[in-house]
């Protein structure tokens, strides 16, 4: 979930907050819905409807950009938390179905992956609190306010419950799957949290049909989808186990300077049959160009160089980091192939052809070597 289809609108601490397209089509939706409901809501929140004075589209907009900073302070709460604990976060993007963390590499202790999981509903659950509190203290102030609040608090405390389902995609998936890896391995904990999850998800399905609750119905595929996706990432990190980004990097990576022309680099892309190359300036990389950079500004001037067309935002790795993490920031980078540097220098590359040759390697000598004693006795 890279920034394809997506608009940053402001970095906190670095990290660029994006809103997805799907979020412009979900707003006007939402303002909609809650113009309709509103009256319904109002007498909820003991606020009589027509003592509402904006216009019920008016304020269904309004509440729906407020519900989207509430969900917003519930994703940075887990990024601050994440960071603390040594998580690596590429981005926030707000889209149609709430906020996501790009997160490339989740803490390595179970105990702060928990923190970093569980600090979402805990937000969530005092902007809840926040909020309630506000309605009560707004008395018989004006009603858009009360009606506001009490709304908001209602939907805090939802999102914090729903998060809190033991299902991944939900954050009581990353709860259960830390407190589990404490007690036995990660990937076992994974396996024994997707199956929880995939269980809850059977339920919320026939559920979902006996009652005709499509809501029900979409959150049981939203989990089956999760609990599959969380359990290939996890396997697929196994096998890269103790691996490294040197043991899948080539030297020599294809480079070009930020001075040369346009021309030069397409001339180049042909001859050597590479569709990306880094670009370095006074030796240091500052940027990267691939074969679609150079095509979405084949109408630059001719004398375009390098450095214009180049894409600036590229992740590097070391090589000592491990394979697994590696692989996933190559995935979210929607590059396909990354600098590996060191010590500020450009000392090779990875793509997704070296990680995959790499693990096949990896495999191959598996199979070969004498059974471990581990593996047998597990038969
Ligand atoms: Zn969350």
């Amino acid at each position: 979930m890279g920034g394809k289809g997506s608009l940053t609108v402001a970095r906190i601490r670095g990290i660029p907050i994006r809103l997805h397209f799907t979020f412009l089509i979900i707003l006007p939706y939402l303002a909609y819905i809650l113009a309709k409901t509103s009256p319904s809501l109002a007498r909820m929140a003991g606020v009589r409807p027509d003592a509402l004075l904006l216009p019920p589209l008016a304020l269904g907009a309004l509440l729906g950009v407020g519900l989207f900073v509430c969900v917003l302070i519930h994703e940075l709460a887990h990024v601050f938390v994440g960071l603390r604990g040594g998580a690596k976060v590429q981005g926030v993007t707000l889209m149609l179905v709430g906020g996501v963390s790009e997160v490339t590499e989740f803490p390595a202790r179970p105990s702060f992956e928990a923190a970093m999981a569980v600090a979402g509903p805990l937000a969530s659950l005092g902007l809840a609190a926040l909020c309630l509190a506000g309605f009560h203290l707004a008395g018989a102030g004006v009603a858009d306010l009360r009606f506001s609040l009490y709304y908001l608090s209602f939907m805090n405390f939802a999102l914090a419950i729903f998060n809190l389902i033991p299902a991944f995609p939900m954050d009581g998936g990353r709860i259960l799957r830390a407190v589990l890896a404490m007690l036995t391995n990660r990937v076992r904990a994974t396996r024994i949290a997707s199956w929880v999850g995939q269980g809850l998800a059977i339920v919320f399905l026939l559920a979902g049909l006996y009652s005709l609750n499509w809501v029900l119905i979409l959150i049981g595929v939203l989990v089956v989808a999760g609990a599959r996706a969380e359990f290939e990432m996890v396997k697929s990190g196994s096998v890269m186990e103790g691996l490294t980004v040197a043991s899948a990097m080539l030297r020599f990576p294809p480079t070009v300077e930020a001075g040369d022309s346009l021309a030069s680099v397409l001339a180049r892309m042909e001859r050597e049959l590479k569709t990306t190359y880094f670009v370095l300036e006074h030796g240091a990389l500052v940027g990267a160009v691939s074969a679609e950079d150079a095509r979405r500004s084949a109408s630059s001037p001719s004398f375009a160089r390098a450095a214009d067309v180049m894409r600036r935002e590229v992740p590097t790795l070391s090589p000592e980091q491990d394979l697994a993490s590696a692989s996933r920031t190559l995935r979210t980078s929607g590059m396909t192939i990354l600098p590996v540097t060191q010590a500020g220098a450009l000392v090779g590359s990875v793509s997704f052809s070296t990680v995959a040759a790499a693990v096949r390697a990896r495999e191959a000598a598996r199979a070969v070597e004498p059974k471990a004693p581990r593996e047998r006795e597990a038969t």
